[in-house]
């Protein structure tokens, strides 16, 4: 009897640790938060290293808002205000979205479309809004308006302040990859209600945060995701910080 409990054991471990090991995986991991960002919380907190504990795909920026983040098959590439993109192996960040990208569905973006029908289309294909997505779209496109925004020192000025006078980046006919987020409008102060995007082109010279862009033919491949960990360091600047009194009108300046 002992013996058959403990095949039994050893039966249910094995059916239950792809599930434990899949469901961990299933998590966007943010650390600091979008008001935190816009407040001027540019100090990173979170090495790189820990990051990618925690994700092999998302978006961000670095150690004194040194750039756009683009974390993409485990790579993480700095996409700085003079245009370079750095391949990354240390660091940190005050400010980061990523998680494991496991795609539950594709679909193929067969005719050209604009930012807005693209964001449309996604929108048709998504089940819901109300969880979080990773998207990832590799594709040929027609052209693509990114910006970066250069390291701040101290004090830091707002984010408004600073995308005021960002670099904007115009590519056409280019091949790469949008690595994006979709957050439910729900998560508005903690990151960016609705579709976030960042750029890389396929030979990994070319990016930025997406400001706009034609699509000609595409694959964009879904990951929903139900969990969400809020990351929060231990930062004495950010623990007296008044986020009531802030206004959340500077998210749409800076996007
Ligand atoms: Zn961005």
């Amino acid at each position: 009897m002992k013996r058959v409990g403990f095949i039994f054991l050893l039966l249910l471990i094995l059916l239950v640790s792809p599930v434990m090991a899949s469901a961990e995986r299933e998590v966007v991991y943010q650390t600091s938060t979008i008001d935190a960002l816009l407040a001027g919380l540019y100090d990173g907190k979170v090495s790189l290293a820990a990051l990618k504990q925690h994700g092999d795909f998302g978006l961000g920026t670095f150690d004194r808002l040194d750039g756009e983040m683009v974390m993409l098959e485990d790579d993480i590439y700095q996409i700085t205000a003079d245009g370079a993109v750095h391949l990354m192996t240390s660091g940190t960040t005050p400010f980061a979205a990523v998680t494991f990208f496991d795609k539950d569905r594709s679909a193929a973006i067969g005719r050209e479309k604009s930012f807005a029908e693209l964001t449309a289309y996604l929108d048709r294909i998504i089940a819901t809004k109300n969880r979080f997505y990773a998207i990832r779209i590799d594709g040929y496109f027609k052209y693509i308006k990114a910006r970066s925004v250069p390291a701040q020192s101290k004090p830091y000025p707002k984010l408004v302040e600073v995308t005021a006078h960002q670099t904007v980046f115009e590519f056409t006919d280019i091949k790469g990859t949008l690595v994006g987020l979709r957050c439910p409008y729900y998560v508005k102060g903690v990151n960016v209600p609705g579709y976030h995007f960042h750029f890389i082109s396929d030979d990994r010279k070319r990016g930025g945060h997406v400001l706009d862009c034609v699509i000609e033919r595409g694959l964009a491949m879904l990951d929903e995701t139900s969990q969400f960990h809020l990351f929060l360091p231990k930062d004495t600047v950010f623990d007296a910080m008044d986020f009531e009194a802030d206004g959340p009108g500077d998210l749409k300046k800076v996007e």
